[in-house]
């Protein structure tokens, strides 16, 4: 896949070592697109209204057709584990379905770090969910987390997005969905632009 847009820093000229542990070796936002990225569909062509979930299934819905919607198997602990390193947690769709993709949010239930079970809605701290280029999505996230653009990693399928790192994001481009290879690819790039090294091994999660 080409890359059209160019990165927007050069490489870092000075490099710090940072122990694993250390909160400024993460970014403070990580922001995931939607269709498959977190699941493995188009909500706006694969999914029937209304959604149901059995009971307290956890990550699991139904379509008036039957046809299921779930995140992707390891996002409800990339998101847990985010959420306990204090990370602000962002959505930034291009979806026309707007109404159903936070109706899935606000249905599908995820394991909390705490052992018990939460909306993954309650995950995300900035929900952006509308058709237009995604650096109005950007945009919006910043204005309302005021986090720098640079403290934030983004994880979409689509190359085209790359135009948000003209903002000073830096995107991870994900092919099979979000999985926790994607995350360590993800952080790598991120710590690398910022000049980044963390000693040791570390569990990044
Ligand atoms: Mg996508």
């Amino acid at each position: 896949m080409v890359r059209r847009n160019a990165q927007p820093s050069p490489e870092p000229t000075e490099w710090r070592t940072l122990s694993p542990d250390d909160p400024e070796a993460f970014p403070k936002a990580v922001v995931f697109d939607l269709d498959y990225t977190l699941w493995d569909l188009w909500i706006d062509t694969h999914v029937n209204p209304p959604l149901r979930r059995q009971g307290d299934e956890i990550n699991r819905l139904v379509d008036r057709r039957g046809s299921t919607l779930e995140f992707y198997p390891e996002v409800p602990g990339i998101l847990a584990g985010l959420k306990r390193r204090g990370i602000t947690i962002g959505v930034a769709s291009r979806t026309s379905a707007i109404d159903l993709a936070n109706e899935a949010l606000s249905l599908l239930l995820v394991p909390a770090p705490d052992g018990k079970v939460v909306k993954a809605r309650s995950y995300f701290d900035a929900i952006e969910i509308y058709p237009s280029s995604k650096i109005k999505h950007f945009r919006e996230i910043h204005k309302r987390t005021k986090i720098a653009y640079e403290q934030m990693l983004f994880f979409d399928d689509e190359s085209r997005n790359h135009d948000t790192e003209t903002l000073g994001v830096t995107m991870q481009l994900i092919r099979d969905g979000m999985n926790r290879a994607e995350w360590e690819r993800g952080l790598a790039l991120w710590r690398k632009r910022r000049g980044i090294r963390v000693s040791g091994s570390a569990d990044s999660n």
